[in-house]
């Protein structure tokens, strides 16, 4: 049963061993989903190596260096590779032995059609499957289109045509910030696979979870398909909440209030009601393009989710319009400050954020653009060089026309408001998270432009005359 962690597997012990419910487990690549789970599963007492192909991140890694921003996460590495049960490879031979190997490489989206890219799950694949023991379980974690797992089984039985690998779909759904707590306290584990010895394998690699969490054992493909649905509906519900905060801008209605009024229901839920500038991320974006992709590969059209996505890079590319309009319709020649380049707080990941799509806009509209972020600069630089990168908030703001809160840092929480005035050209805060309180703005003596709050409105928002016809007769 359950035995002490601390007390590490011995390197080249048999697999499986009675009595002994500590796995071996490989994790092929070390990044956000890939190292999160590799300390985690450590961290559950079991005896992991992460192998990345990337060596300056696995060198980084042994030298005790995060190569990622993720609360937390140094210190429980360095607990683990302490405690001998959590080991750094550059090279796959590392997987030797191992019980179970989890595969965690990205699937961005592929450039032009919007497929998930699957060459880095497959080059692994390759890679691995003459390294595999004979009974290893491999377990896809990283996001794939419905039907990968069976391509992946039929490239692992042409080289291993004699072993009894099984291959698993268990889809990863922590969230960047709060990974680690996503990961030890799941809303659910989905594990996906007709193999009732795998599903032993696997109950027993997530034995700390199974007082804790429902396991939903399904079929492979529908597990591959759960954790598309599962962001689309997301990317769904944030949409719909973005379009009503357009409408109360219109109507004079305040989204806060709407989104706090029809959360309470319960069937609705009060999560992912936040109107914002846009979903990004590694994930809602690029998964909901591949989930279209993969119905036009059956011959059929997802309306809904289709819409949602257009929507969604419609409204990222409209911020930097709504930063016009703030300032009477133009910014060029304007200089512009940006708090938060990631796209959520706690992370250093800027990939798809909406604040680089800001300000790309910005600046094609002839904008200067000072930006400060407390994580994600070096990586917002390899997309946007030419952005007055600054060291603090009050650094972005020193001169600024409008200061625009992009992403939701806690630090943009308590900003000195007195010194914020003193340092911009003028008083203009454009909020696209809504975290501050209008009436607190107003007596800091700050224009305050936010999202589907029109009550901040200087003038109360008409009725149009065809409305009041109609509601009339
Ligand atoms: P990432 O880009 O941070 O990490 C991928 C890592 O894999 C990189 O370090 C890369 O060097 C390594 N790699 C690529 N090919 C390799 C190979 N052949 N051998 C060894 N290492 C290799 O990606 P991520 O954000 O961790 O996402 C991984 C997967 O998990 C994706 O499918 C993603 O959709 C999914 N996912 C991500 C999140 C998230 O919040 N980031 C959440 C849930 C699911």
């Amino acid at each position: 049963m359950w035995r002490d962690p601390a007390k590490a597997l011995p390197q080249n012990g048999p697999a499986l061993r009675r009595g002994d419910t500590r796995m071996r487990v490989a994790v092929i690549g070390a990044g956000y989903v890939g190292l999160v789970s590799g300390v985690c599963l450590a961290d559950f007492g079991h005896h992991v190596t992460c192998i990345d192909k990337d060596r300056s991140r696995v060198d980084a890694l042994k030298r005790g260096e995060i190569p990622i921003f993720e609360p937390g996460l140094d210190a429980l590495v360095e607990a683990n590779v302490r405690h001998g049960r959590l080991a750094f490879a550059a090279d796959t031979a590392a997987l030797s032995g191992a019980d179970a190997v989890f595969i965690a490489v990205g699937t961005p989206a592929r450039r032009g059609d919007g497929h998930a890219d699957l060459s880095f799950v497959f080059d692994a694949v390759k890679d691995i499957a003459p390294l595999l023991a004979e009974a290893t379980i491999l377990v896809t974690k990283s996001t794939v289109p419905v039907g990968t797992g069976d391509e992946i089984e039929r490239i692992v039985r042409q080289r291993r045509p004699n072993a009894a690998i099984a291959v698993v779909s268990n889809p990863e759904f922590l969230r960047e910030g709060t990974a680690i707590k996503d990961f030890k306290e799941p809303d659910r584990v989905v594990i996906g696979t007709d193999d009732a010895r795998a599903r032993a394998v696997l109950a027993d690699i997530y034995r700390p979870l199974l007082d804790a969490a429902p396991f939903v054992y399904v079929g492979r493909r529908t597990a591959e398909l759960i954790k598309y649905a599962a962001n689309a509906f997301l990317a769904t519900k944030i949409s719909f909440i973005n379009e009503i905060a357009d409408l109360c801008e219109c109507v004079g209605g305040d989204v806060e209030d709407v989104a706090r009024g029809i959360g309470l229901d319960e069937r609705i839920g009060a999560k992912f009601l936040r109107a914002g500038p846009g979903i990004g991320g590694s994930c809602l974006p690029k998964d909901g393009l591949a989930l279209i992709k993969t119905a036009h590969d059956y011959g059929m059209q997802l309306r809904l989710i289709e819409t949602v996505c257009a929507v969604n890079e419609a409204r990222k590319h409209a911020m930097a319009g709504k930063v016009a309009a703030a300032l009477g319709g133009a910014v060029r020649g304007r200089t512009i400050g940006v708090l938060g380049l990631t796209f959520k707080a706690d992370t250093d990941d800027t990939r798809d954020s909406p604040s680089i799509a800001l300000i790309a806009g910005l600046q094609d509209r002839g904008a200067t653009v000072r930006a400060y972020d407390p994580a994600g600069m070096e990586q917002a630089k390899l997309s946007l060089p030419a952005v007055d990168y600054c060291n603090s908030a009050y650094a972005a703001a020193e001169g600024a026309d409008a200061l625009v809160i992009a992403t939701e840092w806690q630090q943009f929480r308590t900003l000195d408001l007195n010194r914020l005035r003193r340092a911009m050209a003028q008083p203009l805060i454009v909020d696209l998270r809504n975290i501050y309180d209008i009436e607190h703005m107003k007596r800091a003596d700050f224009r305050y432009v936010a999202l589907g709050r029109s009550a901040q409105a200087a003038v109360p928002v008409e009725m149009p005359r065809q409305r009041l016809r109609a509601m009339t007769g």
